[in-house]
């Protein structure tokens, strides 16, 4: 049911001419297509645009820009539609959905991939996968890849390759002037170096030029422990992970086991201590380091094996489908110290609910090699990113995953290096956004007042205008 205040601008002549310059859907409340197309990936969230524009080309998101800096309306810029906070997405203003901007052309010649800006990873990964090549991206395949890597993207290839935009080469954009540019290390550098971890605080990237890996089949899965194994499994993984190949990545998860046919029966329902895997080197190396996780604690199952990359990365995706509701906290981590174990055991015990879980995601290895102040994304020395997700299909218990949520990231938080991801933030004030890009918002905010000055990219995680 639309709720939305009708400005003069989405009404009568100005309407009319903005769907002239437009090829692709414009889609109104009245519209029985509104309600799918404003519905986000978390389903805590509802917000109800008075015009959503699901851009068919470049040409389309200029008109689009052009059309909400030229009224004053409020502008969102949608990719995958995956943000926590559901900063895709507006009340009362317009959404430029880049849904329809999907394509990804592969060149493997020079192992480089030109994706568009609203496409998923499920998407990039299909197509990269053809030629036995990657993107270092997220985990779930629904993810759109404008977000993620515009905030930095931190997936399984992150020890090996570094983040997603350690891969970036360039992005095309429309900046909020209505101008079409690349920004690369050759051009727009200063651009370049805030769009790699500083959100979608500048402008609409419609596409990324993306360096690609070689990999296909990895040794992947997860490994589970009993809950009250959690304190011995952390310890032995603090130390193990970091000196550990950088062919080998993996999060540690508390999660409960999912019911589903690939575990046993026993097993569904139990609170567990996790690590998911994921190996690309050489397999005759694979066995002796497995061992290794094997001879930790006594494991309830090791359900790691070859399958191909998209495999892996679309393993979660029947578990999360799109409208659960969904409440996040994050800190980055530098150590895992005995006294922040017993957090995590107190609070696998309380978890609200079964798809709740936390993750403690490896930044080490390429990702440590990037400078802190090469590009936006300011936690460089940081280890692990953690996250704290409440999550469950019933919007009677939103109360319950968010208290558990925020109970765990403030009991861990003096563990802690200071700083959240951006990625794994709700809306969370001015104060979280600076200790995320510590000694890098003064810059971003002096690139910010260059490219947008009137902060018409403002549903972010903003960057106020220096
Ligand atoms: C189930 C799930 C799994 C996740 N897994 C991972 C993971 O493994 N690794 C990881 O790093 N993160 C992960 N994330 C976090 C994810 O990176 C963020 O939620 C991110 O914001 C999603 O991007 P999106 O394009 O889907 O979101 P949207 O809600 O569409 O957009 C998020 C923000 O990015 C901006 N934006 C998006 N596309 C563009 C564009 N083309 N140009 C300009 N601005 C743009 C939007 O304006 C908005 O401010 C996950 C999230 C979920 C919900």
């Amino acid at each position: 049911m639309a709720t939305t205040r009708v400005s003069p601008a989405f009404s009568g002549e100005v309407l009319h001419r903005l769907a002239q310059r437009i090829r692709g859907p414009l889609i109104q409340p009245t519209d029985p297509v509104y309600d799918r197309a404003r519905a986000l990936y978390n389903g805590m969230i509802d917000k109800h645009p008075a015009l959503i524009v699901q851009a068919a080309d470049v040409a389309d998101v200029v008109a689009t820009v052009e059309f909400a800096r030229d009224n004053g309306v409020l502008l969102a810029v949608r990719g995958g539609g995956h943000n926590g906070g559901g900063l895709g997405s507006c009340d009362d203003g317009v959404v430029l959905d880049l849904i329809n901007m999907d394509g990804v052309r592969v060149d493997p010649t020079t192992r480089t991939a030109r994706v568009e800006g609203g496409a998923t990873l499920g998407q990039v990964d299909h197509a990269t996968h053809a030629f036995g090549l990657a993107v270092p991206a997220g985990i779930i395949g629904t993810t759109g890849i404008g977000g993620l890597t515009l905030g930095g993207g931190i997936g399984y290839l992150a020890r090996q390759y570094g983040l997603s935009i350690d891969n970036l080469l360039g992005v095309d954009m429309v900046l909020a002037n209505g101008h079409f540019i690349t920004a690369s290390a050759q051009e727009h550098p200063d651009l370049f170096w805030a769009v790699r971890g500083g959100g979608g605080n500048f402008g609409v990237v419609t596409a990324f030029l993306f360096q690609l890996h070689p990999v296909d089949t990895v040794i992947a899965g997860p490994t589970f422990w009993p809950l009250e194994q959690l304190p011995e499994v952390m310890r032995w993984y603090r130390e193990f992970i970091v000196q550990a190949p950088e062919e080998l990545n993996g999060f540690f998860a508390i999660l409960k086991v999912p019911p589903v046919p690939v575990f046993p029966a026993e097993l569904h329902g139990e609170t567990v201590a996790t690590i998911v895997w994921c190996y690309t080197g050489a397999p005759d190396q694979a066995g002796p380091l497995f061992d290794q996780v094997q001879a930790v604690g006594s494991p309830l199952l090791h359900a790691v094996g070859p399958m191909p990359y998209p495999a892996l990365q679309s393993m979660f995706d029947p578990l999360l489908p799109p409208g659960l509701q969904w409440y996040w906290r994050a800190d980055f981590f530098n150590e895992i110290p005995d006294a922040a174990i017993e957090q995590h055991l107190a609070y696998a015990r309380a978890l609200p609910t079964p798809l709740s879980t936390m993750h403690l995601y490896p930044i080490d290895g390429a990702a440590h090699r990037v400078g802190r102040r090469d590009t936006a994304f300011s936690y460089r020395d940081a280890t692990w990113a953690g996250v704290f997700a409440g999550i469950d299909p019933d919007p009677a218990n939103a109360g319950a995953i968010k208290t558990w949520s925020v109970g765990y990231q403030e009991a861990l938080h003096p563990y802690s290096a200071g700083g959240a991801y951006v990625n794994f933030m709700m809306e969370e004030g001015q104060d979280r956004i600076r200790a995320t890009y510590r000694d890098n918002y003064d810059r971003l905010a002096r690139i910010k007042a260059t490219y947008d000055p009137n902060n018409l990219f403002r549903v972010n995680q903003n960057i106020r205008p220096a």
